[in-house]
């Protein structure tokens, strides 16, 4: 016998897009911070003066951490190292991110990566303690 699969079961999106287009109350799920942008800007494409902010879900279990860099074009190579944004859960975000160096990027200027993708940004790791690690164990990756 097969189970049949829960719909709640079947996508996780930790993202929340809400926001006001044309005078309405707008909210969505996303799955990832490039969704959310894509989103919001489908919104601004349907009302000039819509608003709208995006977070990590407050209900999630614990912060996460999205690592993204410049986008190509907007600087040289050697500017665009992966940086490390935390975000903890329920933390309105709009306008530019933070990363943990310092860096501050906006959402359209920021290329999101996949965990060991990308030149990591030195700073940003020193900043979350993996340099600390003669052998860092990321999180689902390997040695
Ligand atoms: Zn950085």
């Amino acid at each position: 016998m097969q189970v049949a699969e829960r719909p709640a079961m079947r996508r996780v999106d930790p993202f929340m897009v809400v926001g006001k287009v044309n005078g309405r109350d707008e909210a969505a799920r996303v799955a990832t911070p490039a969704d959310a942008l894509s989103r919001m800007l489908g919104w601004l494409a349907l009302d000039d003066d819509a608003s709208a902010v995006w977070y990590l879900r407050e209900d999630w279990p614990g912060p996460v951490t999205v690592i993204g860099r410049t986008a190509p074009g907007l600087t040289g190579e050697s500017g665009r190292c992966a940086h490390l944004f935390p975000l903890e859960p329920g933390a309105v975000l709009c306008g530019a991110m933070t990363a943990r160096c310092g860096a501050r990027l906006t959402l359209p200027e920021i290329e999101w990566l996949t965990l060991g993708a990308g030149m990591p940004c030195e700073y940003c790791l020193a900043r979350a303690g993996v340099c600390r690690n003669p052998r860092p164990l990321l999180e689902g990756g390997r040695q």
